[in-house]
């Protein structure tokens, strides 16, 4: 049969294509690259992680996104098998190494008989000839098929910055001021309970810091971009010193659950945190200090950090701008668009965000795509799952509040507990009691994620996982 197409060979598109093949159904991938870059891909590796390595909480229950990699994984995920088959340690987080893991995406699809890819940039609206393709082009979607897709929608793409941080060489770190621990001592997967490099700030080190940050030297922006809002979650540190001296001691600066052993008496008044980068442990990555400040003001404001005084950066931060569909009016509920119903979208162009989150909506819309072409009528996910959750925020499964007169607008979002349904009823103790405070807020995110999972094995079929006991 015709082949389903899938452009963009990202996190989203790779994992699509992988639906589709183990469906047994025929796929071509196109993914431009190397034939043309973008902003921040570095390699022609399929699924590339251009930021962060880390695919976030492995919680699956207490943290929405770790629910979304148990489910990903139970749908046969193709980004989650090589993501756990290259993990390194990261505390309770799931990080890989970079380049591990996007060699072996690109190696199980290279090597999936129903998969062909084409490297090639398809520049405009895909051929009519194709009846069914994915759109997975990702944040930095070639602007000949952006152009395409804003003729059809006829709308406005939206538009908003991201930031990327910066990563330094660890043997350039000075181990006699930093430390490794993870927060709370906090053991994950593959981890030691001491994953994370520490740099402590006292004080004066943070006010001089806080002021550099806010001095410093910016990329300069067009006029059209100075209105473009910051997506909240991925705000340039510099941005977030500007809202006040006490931000970043209260965000990415926070000195809590971490003791200095080398001056254990003393509370650190901000502690800056490097998260391990690659598998060989030779890198680590500023977490949470993504920026927009000129490279060599990077470079002389974080060696003013102690014990990286002399750091060497492999990578400095960056800026980009990201381009996403106003999806809940233009897809409907498998991800086609209503316009041009051969044409699926996936991944951050209908308004995900993140690595994690852009895969989970390539795998279903290559499983939509599947089910399509089969001739199968697929169930639509119950909006407790996170996948189903999920979906729901994209599509606009909710009600738009625009259709009830009220301004919206549509901003990308990761995977969070305030996209799940509530609760039928509040979660009681085993003796009856009402529950408070943190013990209120695990019980109900527990209760969440068990009926998730019990939600997500009645839509496959499967006999209802056992129930955790109530009680430990
Ligand atoms: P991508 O992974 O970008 O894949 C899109 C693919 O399509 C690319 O390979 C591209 O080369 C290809 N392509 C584009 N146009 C065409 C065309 N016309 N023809 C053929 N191929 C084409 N998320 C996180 O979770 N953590 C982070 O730290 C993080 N940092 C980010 C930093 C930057 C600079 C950017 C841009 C995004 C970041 N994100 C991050 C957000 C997002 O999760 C990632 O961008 C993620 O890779 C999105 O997945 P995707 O599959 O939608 O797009």
């Amino acid at each position: 049969s015709n082949p389903i197409h899938v452009v963009g060979g990202g996190l989203a598109g790779s994992e699509a294509a992988w639906q589709i093949a183990e469906a047994g159904l025929p796929v071509v991938l196109h993914e431009m690259r190397p034939l043309r870059g973008t902003e921040a891909h570095q390699t022609q590796n399929l699924a590339e992680l251009v930021c962060s390595n880390s695919f976030r909480s492995d919680d699956a229950e207490q943290n929405a996104v770790g629910l979304l990699h148990q489910e990903m994984r139970r749908l046969g995920s193709l980004v989650m098998r090589c993501g756990d088959a290259n993990q390194v340690p990261a505390g309770g987080a799931l990080a890989v190494d970079r380049d591990g893991f996007s060699r072996a995406v690109t190696a199980a699809l290279d090597g999936h008989p129903n998969v062909t890819i084409a490297r090639e940039e398809i520049d405009g609206v895909p051929p009519a000839a194709w009846d069914s393709v994915i759109v997975a082009t990702g944040p930095l979607t070639a602007p000949g098929l952006a152009e395409g897709i804003r003729g059809l929608t006829g709308a406005d793409s939206l538009a908003f910055f991201d930031a990327i941080a910066p990563i330094v060489h660890r043997d350039s770190i000075d181990m006699g001021k930093a430390w490794f621990q993870s927060r709370y001592d906090k053991v994950g997967p593959g981890g030691t309970g001491a994953d994370y490099i520490n740099c402590p700030l006292d004080r004066e080190q943070y006010a001089a810091f806080v002021a550099a940050l806010v001095a410093g030297d910016k990329t300069s922006f067009k006029e059209w971009e100075a209105s473009t809002p910051y997506f909240d979650g991925c705000l340039p540190i510099e941005v977030m010193a500007e809202r006040g001296p006490e931000t970043l001691r209260h965000g990415p600066m926070k000195p809590f659950g971490l003791t200095n052993p080398h001056n254990p008496t003393v509370k650190a008044y901000a502690i800056v945190q490097l998260r391990q980068d690659n598998a060989l442990g030779t890198l680590y990555n500023m977490v949470g200090f993504q920026t927009k400040l000129r490279h060599a003001e990077q470079v002389r404001i974080f060696r003013t950090i102690p014990g990286l005084e002399n750091a060497e950066f492999a990578r400095l931060g960056g800026l980009h701008r990201n381009t996403y569909l106003d999806s809940p009016r233009l897809l409907d509920a498998t991800l086609r668009l209503k316009a041009a119903p051969r044409l699926r979208f996936a991944g951050q162009i209908t308004g995900c965000e993140g690595y994690v989150e852009s895969a989970a909506i390539g795998l279903m819309a290559g499983r939509f795509a599947a089910a399509e072409r089969q001739g199968r009528i697929l169930e639509p996910l119950p909006v407790t799952t996170a996948l189903g959750a999920l979906i729901g925020h994209i599509t606009g499964g909710h009600v738009l509040a625009e259709d009830a007169g009220a301004p919206r607008s549509f901003q990308p979002m990761n995977v969070n507990f305030g996209l799940f349904p509530p609760l039928d009823r509040a979660p009681k103790a085993p003796d009856g009691k009402r529950l408070r405070g943190p013990e209120k807020a695990q019980a109900k995110k527990r209760a969440m994620t068990d009926r998730a999972r019990a939600s997500l094995s009645e839509w496959l079929g499967e006999a209802p996982a056992p129930l955790p006991a109530a009680a430990e």
